[in-house]
């Protein structure tokens, strides 16, 4: 069971959690996120550390008062409430003293990590006020990357599971996001890693379930921030699941469901703020077929490249391709004619570069400012009218490019970032008729 920054937030939302963990029946493991918004103070008191910035002892002071604002309110008994205010005394200690040493890279992994070791801590001691019997064990001591800065997970299950074999709780307690690297320095899965963490922690014990606690219903069958009238989906594939982790669908770490698909462990995302909300379930066979639903992603910039060279010639898209690999720039969408091949990034770091060096080839044009807006579902039956009821809906708006075909789970289309709410909003009355009437009724 993962509960993410805003689920361990505030006190009323630790003792919500304490809550569901207590009404799940069988032994488990809970992976925390640090409490909402003390990893980004973690990070810019990195950074101005870093920069020989002297704000930084004012970040730690406001790191301090964020952590209190949660464990003041928390504890029913001075002693307890003692035991955690020093604790977060004694890591703010910990963490002054690093940053009054030169700047050394080693202390930013071990700086960040400090948001998960705190909020676990509290929880545990909570835990015990509660007389709630349960044991807290380190990521730092299972949770290991390989050479490549990879997730070890023959190794990370072999650990966790000679911790586990210590000792008969029903509850344990660890972080989520951080690991040690090859080398055993303190690290972390990126941004977000909890999630990963927790799929990770799932496979690594076979565990029945994996679940994600947030602050949503689970996956939506579109953009609540554009569309008015969506619904959380009841169940996805993993693969429908991984197209749209990776557009709008901020709920989930896209990487985080590999380790769960690979060992066939359901996923199933819920609110802590709303636990009688069903949320979605993501397994490997699912019942859906047709749309499932729709999702955007901004800041997409399309890429044309023009050349008469094309035409009957072979080895041309490798010679592109490997532009984009030497500038590390992942390609998103590609559609093809016979004289031209567009394609599009997120990312424009190098930019300027990639076109310098496709125009070796022909005529290069940009276009920024588009989105791509993807409609998920699972086509395999190849439905009839699927894409007819695609384009219908977006008859008045003009798309860029389309993608159809590359897996059975997708529709990709790219417009102009300024006409994405309307297409949300139009795929949305399309494809979901039948779903929405169902709800009014
Ligand atoms: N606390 C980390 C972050 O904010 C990891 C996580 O919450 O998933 O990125
Ligand atoms: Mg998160």
């Amino acid at each position: 069971m993962k509960f993410g920054g805003t689920s361990v937030g505030s006190s009323e939302s630790i003792q919500q959690v304490v809550e569901i963990i207590n009404q799940e029946q069988g032994q488990k493991i809970v992976v925390l996120s640090a409490f909402s918004g003390v990893t980004n103070l973690l990070v810019q008191l990195n950074n101005q550390y870093q920069e020989g910035n002297q704000d930084v002892l004012q970040t730690l002071q406001q790191l301090e008062s964020r952590c209190f604002e949660v464990v003041n309110p928390l504890f029913q008994t001075a002693t307890f409430l003692q035991v955690a205010q020093n604790f977060v005394r004694l890591k703010i200690e910990e963490i002054k003293t690093l940053v009054q040493q030169a700047y050394q890279e080693s202390h930013t992994k071990t700086i960040i990590a400090q948001g998960e070791i705190i909020s676990t801590h509290i929880f545990q001691f909570f835990l015990q006020e509660k007389k709630i019997e349960s044991s807290l064990i380190s990521a730092l001591d299972f949770m290991v990357l390989d050479k490549n800065q990879e997730p070890d997970t023959l190794l990370i299950s072999k650990n966790i599971q000679s911790i586990l074999k210590k000792e008969e709780k029903s509850i344990f307690i660890t972080q989520g996001f951080i690991c040690r690297d090859f080398f055993g320095n303190i690290s972390n899965l990126d941004r977000g890693g909890s999630d990963y963490s927790a799929s990770l922690i799932g496979a690594a014990v076979s565990a029945e379930q994996i679940q994600i606690w947030t602050d949503i219903d689970g996956m939506h069958n579109n953009d609540p921030r554009y569309v008015e009238n969506t619904f959380s989906i009841k169940e996805v594939s993993f693969d429908e699941a991984a197209e749209l982790a990776y557009f709008g669908a901020k709920i989930l770490h896209p990487q985080s469901l590999i380790p769960a698909k690979n060992n066939n462990i359901p996923v199933l995302l819920k609110n802590t703020f709303s636990p009688a909300q069903k949320g979605t379930l993501i397994k490997n066979s699912t019942v859906n077929d047709g749309v499932t639903s729709v999702a955007a992603k901004d800041g997409i910039t399309a890429i044309k490249i023009k050349s008469y060279r094309m035409l009957l010639a072979y080895g041309f898209l490798k010679k592109v391709f490997e532009v984009f690999e030497t500038y590390q720039t992942p390609i998103d969408m590609i559609t093809t004619s016979e004289v031209a091949v567009s394609l599009t990034i997120d990312n424009n770091e190098y930019l300027s570069e990639i076109v310098e060096n496709l125009q070796e080839f022909g005529t290069v044009e940009v276009d920024k400012n588009l989105s791509i807006v993807c409609v998920a579902g699972d086509f395999s039956q190849n439905k009839e009218g699927i894409s007819a009821q695609v384009f219908n809906a977006l008859k008045t708006i003009p798309i860029r490019m389309i993608s159809y075909g590359g897996s059975n789970y997708n529709v990709s289309l790219l417009v102009k970032t300024a006409h994405k709410v309307e297409a949300l909003n139009a795929l949305n009355a399309q494809l979901f008729k039948h779903q929405l009437a169902a709800l009014e009724a």
